[in-house]
């Protein structure tokens, strides 16, 4: 079990330069645009001589699971899965396949899309070639050299006493749900910057307080969600009609349709209602 999905399984240990032969039974995350091969039914790993044959690029060892060499790579578009097998998409195996192995999944994606995306250079055009040390990619011709990117994205929820909670819905949202404010960090601000800056924008509130609760790697695609709990210090509720479809405060007795269990949002939303729940006797 791990604690926050997508983050990195306890006995997980990174490593970037493959051993001269992979072990017979390595882990193999092998993905067909972002879907992932797994056994039908059994949710299990292809084989790591099935894996290799898929293999379409050039595989990234990424360290080892438990001792198990793990490596991800890249089956050619339109390749079809070997008998017994389905190419799934990520978010329809939580909970059907190991947490780790989920975790481990998200972290193979990010980094065949990153090396896909990567292979020629964006300053000269030049194509660029895997560096050995190090978990990154270089242009022979000019030396720009590209590492995995990380957009991290900023996470609000804002309270207000005795016993309110902001919450919104984006027009993406299934009908009904409603969920803490989040948006991207710009070049140039703090993390703190960002959530003040969004909640403005976003809802028209001001607030206080920011206090950091936890992170999340989310990798459709690349992201770093990084959640904060606020206070409210002032202005009345105006959602941004281009991001916000509807806004408003709730009281922690009465909460609408909230965010999987799974998600950061809703394990946000549950510690801080938790809190004020305990801290009004309830
Ligand atoms: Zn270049």
């Amino acid at each position: 079990m791990i604690d926050m999905p997508f983050a990195a399984p306890a006995d997980y240990v990174p490593g970037v330069a493959p051993p001269a032969v992979p072990q017979p039974d390595a882990l193999w995350f092998l993905f067909r645009d972002s879907r992932l091969l797994a056994g039908e039914g059994t949710m299990r790993l292809p084989p790591g001589a099935l894996a290799a044959g898929l293999n379409a690029g050039r595989p990234q060892y990424l360290g080892t699971l438990a001792g198990r060499e793990v490596y991800a790579a890249e089956a050619a578009s339109g390749a079809d899965a070997p008998a017994g097998y389905r190419w799934s998409d990520l978010r329809s195996l939580f909970s059907r396949m190991d947490d780790t192995l989920v975790a481990l999944a998200g972290r193979a994606l990010q980094l065949v899309d990153w090396d896909r995306t990567h292979r020629f250079c964006g300053r000269c055009a030049t194509p660029t070639l895997a560096k050995d040390a190090e978990r990154s990619r270089e242009c022979p011709a000019c030396g720009l050299v590209a590492y995995p990117r990380i957009a991290p994205a900023v996470m609000a929820l804002v309270k207000r006493d005795p016993g309110e909670i902001l919450l919104a819905r984006s027009p993406r949202f299934p009908p009904g749900m409603y969920s803490a404010l989040a948006g991207f960090v710009e070049p140039g601000e703090t993390l703190e910057q960002c959530l003040e800056r969004e909640v403005l924008e976003e809802v028209g509130v001001r607030v206080a307080n920011v206090r950091y609760f936890a992170s999340q790697p989310w990798p459709f695609p690349n992201s770093l969600m990084i959640a904060f709990v606020a206070d409210w210090a002032g202005g009345e509720i105006r959602p941004d009609p281009l991001e916000i479809e509807a806004a408003q405060w709730f009281i922690i007795a009465d909460l609408p349709q909230l965010p999987q269990p799974i998600s950061i949002a809703r394990r946000l939303i549950d510690a801080v209602v938790g809190e004020m729940r305990a801290a009004a006797g309830q």
